[in-house]
């Protein structure tokens, strides 16, 4: 009698409480092993990449960025499995000197200890998406035979959550990021434009960072959340549709997820999807905390802009926490920010498209997204 399983995408949970080198390479190998082993393609890769999400120049204890010790712990899984190139890169939005990225995230740390090259993204390639018109991706990703997707879990103010699929965003050069988001302003667009990129941008596996997840106005500004679990699977949509779940969504619930798979990028049906390992009960009962995200997602796409100011929903800048660095003037591909007659940074409300790139990329925490009560009560 044919399994009840046969022909189900395996997708992993396995707990792991803290980020100690002990407990991590446990789990990562446990995850690894739950969802199948790491497959051929990845065992027999010349040249392998590492995609972690470095969203900005933030320490791990923010949540903010993959945890260095999360990402030590996969690499010495590869190493086991026979790997022995490994390179590691992201392409955050906003023009974060690699240097202070990768010493800030403790990634230098980690690859000069692993023996892993780190990669400054900075050359384009263009590829044709589906619908027309073309996308601009990382020319590097030519010199690898396999990527891994090692994304943190997080809440995000647009997309509701980000986790493995939007993680291969981090493949298309951060400046042209800012354009695109000017371009797909509602988050029903932003999700679609997501799904077509992911569709030519698709990891080979996914190790997910959800250790510590984030709650509350992610992906920058939220807080560390202890869910204590390790998430793995070879198909990305189908990680993230279980993920989702530690928010209390389903897929359904996020137009990113429910375009790719109606594409045909993954699977988001939780009946197709076999769930293994020992962390589930903590995905489907700790129950961080949404973003604000929910309220964006009920206004129609073509009210998105006009409601948008009327609720006075844009990004403020603190003037206490601004050092001046000038990232968010020069990640607002809409001009939307620049100095004042003292010398302060404002957003021009009228240009904000609000894709929360100068959110998401202020080192600082120095900008939040305020709506009218808040800016009338907060
Ligand atoms: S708000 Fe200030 S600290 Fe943040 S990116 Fe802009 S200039 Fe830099
Ligand atoms: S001000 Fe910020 S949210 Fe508005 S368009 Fe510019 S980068 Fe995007």
């Amino acid at each position: 009698m044919a399994s009840e399983n046969a022909g189900k995408v395996k997708v992993a949970a396995v707990e792991c409480g803290a980020y100690s080198r002990e407990a991590l390479s446990k789990a990562v190998d446990a995850a690894v092993d739950a969802a199948g082993g790491w497959p051929k393609k990845i065992r027999g890769a010349g040249k392998l990449l590492l995609k972690p999400n470095l969203l900005s120049a933030r320490p791990p204890e923010q949540a903010v960025t993959t945890h260095p010790e999360f990402v030590r712990a996969v690499i010495q899984s590869l190493r086991k499995a026979g790997v022995k190139r490994i390179s590691l890169g992201d392409s955050p939005a906003g023009d974060h000197p690699w240097e202070k990225l990768w010493e800030t995230t403790g990634m230098a740390e980690v690859a000069k200890a692993e023996g892993v090259d780190l990669l400054p993204f900075e050359n384009i390639k263009r590829v044709d998406l589906p619908d027309g018109g073309s996308l601009p991706i990382l020319k590097e990703l030519d010199d690898f035979d396999a990527v891994v997707s090692l994304p943190k879990l997080k809440t995000h103010l647009l997309t509701k959550v980000t986790a493995a699929v939007k993680n291969s965003y981090g493949l298309i050069p951060g400046k042209s990021k800012s354009v695109f988001h000017g371009r797909h302003q509602s988050p029903a667009d932003m999700g679609r434009f997501l799904a077509d990129a992911y569709g030519l941008l698709k990891p080979d596996f996914v190790l997910m960072d959800a250790v510590e997840c984030m709650e509350g106005q992610g992906p920058a500004n939220g807080r560390p959340f202890p869910l204590g679990v390790v998430l793995a699977g070879a198909d990305a949509v189908a990680v993230d549709a279980m993920a989702c779940r530690a928010y209390g969504y389903e897929a359904s619930d996020i137009p990113l997820l429910a375009t790719a798979a109606e594409r045909g990028h993954g699977v988001a049906d939780s009946a197709l999807i076999e769930k293994t390992g020992d962390g589930w009960d903590l995905v489907e009962t700790k129950k961080p905390k949404r973003s604000t995200s929910d309220l964006l997602h009920k206004i129609p796409p073509v009210l998105f802009s006009g409601l948008t100011m009327a609720l006075a929903c844009r990004p403020k800048i603190s003037h206490d926490a601004c050092v001046g660095c000038g990232i968010c003037e020069r990640v607002c591909a809409m001009n939307a920010i620049s100095r004042d007659g003292k010398g302060r940074y404002k957003v021009a409300w009228r240009k904000c498209v609000l894709c929360m790139c100068c959110v998401e990329s202020c080192p600082k925490h120095a900008i939040e997204l305020k709506y009218l009560w808040s800016r009338l009560f907060g």
